[in-house]
C-alpha cells in the first residue's frame, strides 16, 4: 500500500519545515511542463552514513536504476519503442533546434519519461503528441531512425489503447486496459478463470499471478510467462541481480542479508513460496539503518488488481524523525483512554504501529518519477497479521514538497491574514507530519468492533468512515498537551496551524482537483470534507466561520478550543458508528456533509488557484551517486550530487539501464 500526496496541494503546500537551519542554496525546482512539475530531493545525512552503508545503498541503487525497462513494458507493450524512437530523433534531430516541433517533440517526450509511457500516471488516459503524425514520419527519415510503423496509431490515434488501466463498469476490464500485464486477444473471463484454478487456498497462501504476464498460446490456452531471470524481463532482472549480490556483500544484520538473498533467489526462480520467505525476512528486519524495495510491488496497474508492477527504492532511517513516531506509537494505549470515544468501544491496550521515517536514496520504477511519501508493505494480509508490516514516512520528500511550493502564491491567496500566514510558515509542516504520524500509528489502531459487528458493515462507506475516523484522532490529540509534554510540539500554539489547514482545505481549498459539476468520489477528499463541513454545520458559536473580502471566501477559526471540542464530538459519533456497524448513519453523514460540493464556493475556489499556475502533479529526479576507489580498486567513499537535470537524466538512464528488447 501507498499513500500519496493529493496533488500538490496537501497540508504543506505552504509550508517552511523543521529542517530549516540546513537550508542552503539547494534548488528544488527543476523543470514544470504541462500539469507536472520536476522536484529535487536533498538525501538529508547521506555524508554522515557509514562507508559500508553508502556502498550498500550505491549497491541497491544500481539495483533500482537497472529494473526501469520493466515498468515502461508492463505499462504498454509498445512503449519501449515508442521512447526509443523518440530518444533517438531529440539526439539525431535533423532541423533547427528551436523550431516548434522540436519544443513540442521535448515535451512529448518529457511526458513519455514521467509517464514510464504513454498514459497520464494518475488518470490513466493516454495523451497524445501535439506534433503531427506527418511531420513525425518525416523528420524519422530525415533523421535516418530506423522505427516500427505499429508505433505510429498507438502514438496517435486517440481510439487506439485509450486508457492505461481502465475500472469502468461493465466492460472487459483487461481487453480495455493498455498495460501490458495480459497478452493479446487474452479476456478478462480467461484471465479470471486462469486465477481461480491455480488458486492457492492454503492458510499461508502464494500470490499467485504476482510476477507473470498471462498470454494467450497458438492453441488458444492461457499460458504463465513468468518475470524471473531466465523468463520475462529476464535481461533486466539479470542485472538486477548482479547489484543486489553487491549488495548482498555488505548487508548491515543477518536479517538483512537473508532478505536479499531471498530477493535474489526468487528473481532467478520466480517461486512465489521464495517471495512469501523474503516478504518474512523483510519484514523481520528492523535493526539495518538502511532498507529499500525492489521488484514486483503494487498491483494497482494491473486491471484485475493482481500482478505487481516493478519499483523500487532505497532509503535509510532518519533516526531524530523516528523518535517522533516511536512516541506516538508508545503512547497509543494513553491516546487511547484519554480520546473523547465511549469506554465500550475502547480497546483495553493499543498496540501501535511504529512507522519509521526514512530518507529516500534513490526511487525507481513505480515510485518514479512521481513518488508515494508513504509506504505500508508487505502486501500479503497472512504475513502482516503473523509478521507485521513496516510502515514509513518519507519526510526529505515532503520536505522537498513543501520548500518547493514556497512562493507559489498559494498561502497569500488563500490564508486569511498574515497572521496565520506566519503561524502556517512556522508550524504547518510540523503540524502535517504530527497528525498524519497520529492517525497512521495511532488513529487507525484504536477503538473496537461490538461482538458481531464486522469489518465491512458500513460496506461503501467503510473506508470513509475510516478515514475519518484516523483523521479526526489526529486532529484531536494534535492540540492536547501531551505531545507538548512529549517534546512534539514546542507549545500550545503550534497546533492551531494544523487546525487553519485541515478546515480550509475540507471546506475550499482542496475542491480545486475536483472538475466543476462534479461530487467528491475519492475516500481521503470525502473524509476531509466531512469532517470540516460537520464542523462548520455545528459551529454555533461561530466557533469557525468563512467571511467574504471582496468577492473572496476565507476560513475564520474563531475559538481553536471550541473547534477541538468539535472534532472530539464528531469523532465520538464516527467511533460509535463503527462500533456498532450503524449503516444508515454512516451513510447519512456521508451523504450529507462529504459528497456533494457548494457550486459557487467550487467555482471561485477553482478560479483563484488557476490563477496562481500550480502543476497538481510533481515527481522528481534523482541524485547521482559516484564510488571514489583507492589504487587497489577498493571503494572510499560514494559521493552523492544534485547537479543533474531532467532531461539529462532520462538520457542517461536510457543509455546505462537499457535492458530490455523493444518487444518483450
Ligand atoms: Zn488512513
Amino acid at each position: 500500500m501507498k499513500r500519496y500526496l493529493l496533488s500538490g496541494l496537501c497540508a504543506l503546500a505552504l509550508l517552511s519545515c523543521q529542517k530549516q537551519e540546513e537550508q542552503n542554496d539547494f534548488k528544488y525546482n527543476v523543470d514544470k511542463f504541462y500539469d507536472l512539475e520536476i522536484l529535487r530531493y536533498q538525501v538529508t545525512g547521506f555524508e554522515q552514513l557509514s562507508l559500508q552503508e553508502k556502498e550498500l545503498i550505491y549497491y541497491l541503487s544500481e539495483a533500482a536504476l537497472q529494473g526501469r525497462d520493466i515498468l515502461y513494458d508492463q505499462n504498454g507493450r509498445y512503449n519501449l519503442r515508442i521512447r526509443r524512437t523518440l530518444e533517438k530523433l531529440y539526439l539525431n534531430y535533423p532541423y533547427e533546434k528551436n523550431d516548434e516541433n522540436y519544443i513540442l517533440l521535448e515535451k512529448y517526450l518529457k511526458r513519455v519519461w514521467f509517464s514510464n509511457g504513454i498514459h497520464h500516471h494518475y488518470s490513466e488516459d493516454k495523451f497524445l503528441p501535439e506534433f503531427s503524425m506527418q511531420w513525425f514520419k518525416q523528420a524519422l527519415a530525415d533523421a535516418e531512425v530506423e522505427y516500427d510503423e505499429a508505433i505510429l496509431p498507438v502514438m496517435f490515434d486517440p481510439t487506439v489503447m485509450p486508457k492505461r488501466t481502465t475500472a469502468e463498469n461493465g466492460v472487459d476490464l483487461v481487453l480495455n486496459s493498455a498495460g501490458n500485464y495480459y497478452g493479446e486477444g487474452v479476456t478478462q473471463a480467461e484471465a479470471e478463470a486462469w486465477y481461480e484454478k491455480h488458486k492457492d487456498s492454503s492458510a499461508q497462501p502464494k500470490w499467485i499471478g504476482l510476477n507473470s504476464q498471462l498470454v494467450k498460446n497458438e492453441n488458444g490456452e492461457i499460458e504463465e510467462r513468468v518475470y524471473k531471470v531466465d523468463g520475462l524481463y529476464g535481461s533486466a532482472l539479470e542485472k538486477v541481480v548482479y547489484w543486489l549480490e553487491k549488495a548482498l556483500e555488505v548487508a548491515e544484520t543477518p536479517e538483512q542479508k537473508l532478505a536479499i538473498e531471498k530477493m535474489i533467489e526468487f528473481n532467478k526462480t520466480g517461486d512465489l513460496e521464495t517471495f512469501n520467505q523474503y516478504c518474512i525476512a523483510w519484514v523481520k528486519d528492523i535493526n539495518s539503518r538502511v532498507d529499500y524495495i525492489n521488484g514486483f510491488t503494487e498491483t494497482y496497474s494491473d486491471p484485475l488488481g493482481i500482478t505487481g508492477a516493478w519499483e523500487s527504492m532505497v532509503n535509510f532511517k532518519d533516526i531524530e524523525a523516528t523518535k517522533r513516531t516511536q512516541a506516538i506509537a508508545d503512547n497509543a494505549s494513553w491516546f487511547e483512554q484519554h480520546s473523547p470515544t465511549d469506554p465500550q468501544y475502547k480497546k483495553d491496550e493499543v498496540k501501535g504501529v511504529s512507522a519509521k521515517v526514512i530518507t529516500a536514496a534513490i526511487l525507481a520504477g513505480d515510485c518514479y518519477p512521481a513518488t508515494p511519501i508513504g509506504i505500508n508493505l508487505p502486501n500479503a494480509n497472512w504475513i502482516r497479521k503473523e509478521y507485521g508490516s513496516k510502515s514509513v514516512s518519507i519526510d526529505n520528500l515532503m520536505i522537498a514538497y513543501d520548500e518547493a511550493a514556497k512562493g507559489n502564491g498559494f498561502a497569500e491567496e488563500f490564508i486569511i491574514d498574515e497572521d496565520m500566514i506566519a503561524l502556517t510558515e512556522l508550524y504547518g509542516a510540523k503540524c502535517d507530519f504530527l497528525h498524519t504520524d497520529l492517525h497512521e500509528c495511532a488513529g487507525h489502531g484504536s477503538g473496537k468492533l461490538m461482538p458481531g459487528v464486522t469489518k465491512d458493515a458500513l460496506k461503501e462507506h467503510a473506508s470513509t468512515i475510516e478515514e475519518t475516523r484516523a483523521d479526526l484522532f489526529g486532529l484531536y490529540f494534535l492540540a492536547d498537551e501531551k505531545l507538548v509534554e512529549l517534546g512534539l510540539l514546542p507549545d500550545m500554539e503550534a497546533y492551531k496551524a494544523g487546525y487553519y489547514h485541515q478546515m480550509m482545505n475540507g471546506l475550499m481549498t482542496q475542491l480545486v482537483r475536483i472538475e466543476e459539476g462534479k461530487d467528491i468520489e475519492e475516500a481521503h477528499m470525502r473524509n476531509r470534507q466531512l469532517i470540516a463541513r460537520w464542523v462548520y454545520d455545528h459551529a454555533a458559536q461561530k466557533e469557525v466561520e468563512l467571511i467574504e473580502r471582496d468577492g473572496k471566501h476565507y476560513l475564520k477559526i474563531n475559538d481553536y478550543e471550541g473547534l477541538r471540542k468539535l472534532y472530539g464530538e464528531l469523532l465520538k459519533e464516527i467511533q460509535r458508528i463503527t462500533s456498532e456497524g450503524d449503516y444508515l448513519a454512516a451513510k447519512n453523514l456521508v451523504e450529507t456533509y462529504a459528497v456533494k460540493v457548494d457550486p459557487a464556493l467550487h467555482k471561485e475556489v477553482r478560479e483563484r488557484y488557476a490563477k496562481l499556475n500550480i502543476a497538481p502533479y510533481k515527481g522528481f529526479v534523482n541524485p547521482v551517486y559516484s564510488v571514489q576507489k583507492d589504487g587497489l580498486g577498493h571503494i572510499t567513499d560514494v559521493k552523492v550530487s544534485y547537479t543533474e537535470g531532467y532531461i539529462q537524466q532520462h538520457l542517461r538512464y536510457s543509455r546505462d539501464y537499457s535492458n530490455l528488447p523493444d518487444v518483450n
